[in-house]
């Protein structure tokens, strides 16, 4: 079996020093024990950095961890202190996580930061082409790594990369800030799936490819030249069942065996059984909300005053990044917050907030989450927020009750907790005062509907899923290079053609012969493709057909000097070389003065789109609108055809950046056919781009050479990249 690496910022181990004593110690995050099954199976490297300043410990101590790492299949990237200022505290945690997180105003946008963060993703991505072989696969893991996919991706294109975003990925007006906002994007579509936590993400990522790149997207599928990307959301999960377990067992502990800060929460309750504790945890960071949070519980005790004595929060502030200035400041306006309220609403022996600023030990954790009745989880921008996740899988007996920020990835998961926005104080008091009201029952029911729910889409499934994808992301992209018509292809239908005697030769028009302009008009013949249908059509043995959406007299003009038959208007239309245009199926147009209002309608809300009016179709493009706008109201047109067509045999296409309403039961298929009825060929090809070529891909004899421009699915027998691809097999007819 093919083997699966791994590329993250970290290595799953931390190393512990004594003296000169050097050991591993493995690391326990929610990444470390999803990918523990992959890189197990899998049997690849674990590319990442150890977490040592290499300038700092000697080069034998180094090579000592590097052995010991290397008996783990980790294959360490050494960071200087220069390289871990630069390129972590710096683009990483000064310029991507601030903006990706919405926090413009802190992204710092530093040359020299950029430089190095493009070095350093270099040297793992250097790293990581020393590991793998030609056909394995490649999981790069987080915003620290976005150049990563590309640089490997350009280098073995035969090795399959996938990418892991564990931040959010922001709107496309808050990405373009990024003066390197292309080369990113271009990094991460080095990866032939790229995830998200969440559809927004997701979303937001087309968005920016779209806009920077104008590359089309078709559902999840981004086409760029000769590959297909796609990207997903795959919302991670934590290890449920170890959280689960840890809690029934906390719960069956008997009191000698409870840690310190067990026994201080069964105190606290055993004073008065009606006091209440909520939760509150995370890394002290500016995303997290905290002093939101904090007025919020202030507010929460002003306006219900019953529950002052009674309801305390235990915030566990984890510290994080404190070398970075917001950090301090968070850190001091964290301080004086809890100073103040429980100056403001303590007694003597009543403390409003317990605060911890530190890490707790996992049972530790369990303890936390077990007794409160309350998580109060309100990031002002969150990925995903594992915490909300851990709170519920720790609540054996389905008490109690989660209240989340409608800003973290979770809360798109977890719909049965109460959501709140973060930065409203008011609605967040309320939702605390709704919690601690909230009858057993319903508590029971929203907790174990959630329950259900982060159990089945554990992390060890989420990580199955996506190597799943990655899989299927192989596979996408074989079976488009398998069809696609390579030189050695190409030389057989060549040979295949010269031994014919009489050939049908279907062509499409737009985006098969001519680039696609903004505006159609524009799009007339070349020079090149003057010259190319001239020879072909020179040629006796060739029936040449240009099949195309145009209309008659667009058709007409531009080929008028050469001797090619014209099927126009999607077969509404034939003209056969010195004869006279003729119907092919009875068609009328009496629909239109109903039908062109409604597109009327859309060309007025949507800057840059306009009507083409064909003899027997109407034809909205978009191409020269807002790319997403368009998307939106092509979608909103179609609906709105959909109910007004229903009295009439129309037929609504899509086509490229086109809708077009025109007459039922015509198509180029069934034209292609009526015109093969009554002559007989030994050599039959078409080529076509969009959708409505793919009726004749249907419809022709199996035998024929049916040749679909670009990567999308299609019935046709082969594929080129291009326009040029398809002029240049033409020059070669
Ligand atoms: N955590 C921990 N020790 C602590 C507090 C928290 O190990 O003292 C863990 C917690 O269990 C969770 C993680 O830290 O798994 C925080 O993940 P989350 O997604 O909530 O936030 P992040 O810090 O990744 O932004």
């Amino acid at each position: 079996m093919k083997k699966i690496h791994i590329v993250s910022n970290r290595l799953p181990f931390s190393v512990k020093e004594e003296g000169e004593k050097i050991s591993l110690e493995a690391s326990v995050g929610g990444l470390a024990t999803g990918m523990k099954s992959i890189y197990k199976d899998y049997g690849g490297t674990w590319i990442g950095w150890s977490g040592i300043d290499s300038n700092t410990i000697s080069d034998s101590k180094l090579d000592n961890i590097n052995g010991l790492l290397q008996s783990e299949k980790c294959a360490a990237v050494p960071l200087d202190t220069q390289e871990i200022e630069l390129f972590y505290e710096g683009f990483s945690n000064k310029t991507i996580w601030p903006l990706f997180h919405y926090f413009a105003q802190y992204a710092n946008f530093n040359k020299n930061n950029w430089e190095a963060y493009k070095a350093v993703n270099q040297k793992f991505a250097d790293a990581a082409l020393e590991a793998v072989e030609d056909g394995d696969s490649i999981w790069v893991h987080d915003y620290q790594l976005l150049l990563v996919p590309e640089m490997i991706k350009s280098k073995k294109p035969n090795v399959t990369v996938g990418f892991f975003l564990h931040i959010p990925f922001p709107s496309y007006e808050v990405f373009r800030i990024l003066p390197w906002r292309k080369e990113i994007i271009q990094g991460m579509l080095g990866a032939d799936l790229i995830g998200f936590h969440t559809y927004d993400y997701e979303r937001h990522f087309f968005s920016c490819v779209r806009r920077l790149f104008g590359y089309e997207i078709s559902f999840n599928q981004i086409h760029i030249e000769d590959r297909i990307i796609i990207a997903d959301s795959f919302p991670m999960g934590i290890d449920y069942d170890k959280f689960k377990d840890c809690a029934q067992n906390v719960g069956l502990k008997a009191v000698s065996e409870k840690s310190e800060l067990h026994q201080e929460l069964d105190k606290y309750f055993l004073a008065s059984p009606d006091r209440k504790l909520i939760l509150s945890i995370d890394r002290l960071d500016y995303t997290k909300g905290i002093p939101n949070r904090l007025r919020a519980f202030a507010r929460f005790l002003e306006k219900y005053p019953e529950f002052r004595q009674k309801v305390t929060l235990i915030m566990l502030a984890v510290p994080s990044r404190g070398q970075v200035e917001h950090y301090q400041q968070l850190k001091k306006e964290v301080d004086e917050l809890v100073g103040q309220i429980n100056g403001d609403y303590g007694s003597v022996n009543y403390t409003p907030i317990w605060y911890f600023y530190r890490s707790l030990p996992f049972h530790n954790l369990i303890e936390l989450y077990s007794s409160c009745d309350v998580a109060l989880i309100t990031p002002v921008r969150d990925g995903m927020n594992l915490v909300a996740k851990e709170y519920v899988a720790s609540r054996t007996n389905n008490t109690g009750v989660l209240i989340l920020s409608e800003m973290a990835g979770v809360a798109k998961e977890m719909g049965e907790a109460l959501i709140i926005n973060p930065v409203d104080d008011e609605e967040m008091a309320d939702g605390i005062h709704q919690a601690l009201t909230m009858p057993l029952e319903e508590q029971r029911a929203r907790i174990s509907f959630m329950k259900e729910r982060i159990q089945r889409y554990d992390v060890f499934k989420w990580a199955d899923e996506f190597v799943k994808s990655l899989k299927k992301a192989e596979t996408i992209q074989s079976d488009f290079l398998a069809k696609r018509i390579t030189k050695e292809l190409s030389s057989k239908l060549i040979a295949k053609y010269s031994d014919s005697k009489q050939r049908a030769i279907f062509l499409d028009y737009d985006g098969t012969l001519a680039h696609f302009k903004k505006n159609p008009q524009d799009a007339k013949p070349d020079e090149e493709l003057h010259t190319i249908i001239k020879k072909l059509t020179s040629n006796e043995l060739n029936t040449v057909t240009i099949i195309s959406g145009r209309d008659r007299e667009t058709l007409e003009r531009w080929f008028k000097d050469h001797k090619v038959n014209l099927i126009c208007e999607h077969g509404v239309w034939l003209k056969m070389v010195g004869g006279q245009w003729e119907m092919l199926s009875a068609v009328n147009n009496n629909w239109m003065p109903n039908v062109r209002p409604v597109m009327e309608n859309f060309v007025d809300r949507t800057p840059g789109s306009f009507i083409e009016e064909k003899n027997y179709s109407l034809v909205w493009h978009y191409r020269k609108s807002e790319p997403e706008q368009g998307e939106l109201r092509a979608n909103e047109l179609k609906d709105e055809l959909n109910t007004h067509l229903s009295n009439h045999n129309l037929e609504i296409m899509e086509g490229n950046k086109v809708i077009e309403v025109k007459s039922g039961g015509i198509n180029k298929g069934v034209a292609a056919l009526q015109f093969l009825s009554n002559q007989s060929f030994d050599f039959i090809m078409a080529i076509g781009d969009d959708w409505t070529d793919e009726f004749m891909f249907r419809e022709l004899p199996e035998e024929s050479v049916t040749i679909k421009v670009g990567l999308k699915h299609t019935k046709a027998a082969y594929k080129v990249e291009s326009v040029d691809a398809v002029r240049n097999l033409l020059k070669q007819m």
